[in-house]
């Protein structure tokens, strides 16, 4: 078990990504982290810290980073041991970053299908296919369709939300047997493992 967490909307992704995660605190504490877009050079940029989620806030304190798009992960490691590398946020290049709850069965598959395509593997994580897999599929169709076909190719559980420099106000979002719910108001979205993330600050909620 572990806790995704995603805003968009007005202000800041920061705050509102870490008081959902220290809301679903419970649910993973072997590292955390925390990705938004930045607007000053058109970037992804990542903060992540092993071990409970004070030390990921003690790492933003120290370099802070903030945008109005956001994702954020507390993790209960599952492939691959509680280390920096293996924590969530996983990134493909700059091309996404993308936080997982669950696991994915085909991972040694499909990863060793992207190595046959040069794709260069970092993690020991079953996640880190999901981020080459949605970068390479983005690169070649809409939003929707590469969405789509990612998750064609996903056996397992996942619910996962990822972000990416070329749609900065988008968060990108799918589930499989791990719960995913959505919280709205008129001008911000939040989407979460669980709807505590939110409580109080959305005004409706849907369950994916
Ligand atoms: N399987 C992923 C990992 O080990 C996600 C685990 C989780 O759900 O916390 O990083």
């Amino acid at each position: 078990m572990c806790s995704v967490v995603g805003y968009v909307g007005q202000g800041s992704s920061r705050k509102q990504v870490l008081e959902g995660l220290r809301r679903l605190e419970y649910r993973g504490y072997d590292s955390a982290g925390f990705a938004c877009f930045d607007a000053h050079n058109g970037s992804i940029v990542v903060a992540k810290a092993v071990g409970a989620l004070d030390n990921l806030v003690y790492a933003l304190e120290q370099s802070p980073i903030d945008h109005s798009t956001g994702i954020g992960h507390t993790r209960w490691a599952t492939h691959g041991p509680a280390t920096h590398t293996n924590a969530h946020p996983h990134s493909s290049g700059g091309a996404i970053a993308l936080v997982h709850n669950g696991i994915i069965e085909n991972y040694q598959e499909i990863k060793q299908e992207l190595q046959r395509e040069s794709v260069v593997f970092i993690s020991d994580t079953d996640t880190e296919v999901i981020a080459h897999l949605f970068a390479r599929n983005l690169a070649l169709y809409d939003p929707r369709q590469a969405l789509l076909k990612t998750v064609q190719r996903l056996h397992g559980a996942y619910a996962f939300v990822a972000i990416s420099p070329q749609y900065p106000s988008l968060l990108f979002a799918a589930r499989k047997s791990s719960p995913l719910c959505i919280g709205r108001t008129l001008d911000s979205h939040w989407i979460a493992s669980d709807v505590l993330a939110f409580t109080g600050a959305a005004k409706e909620v849907l369950f994916m």
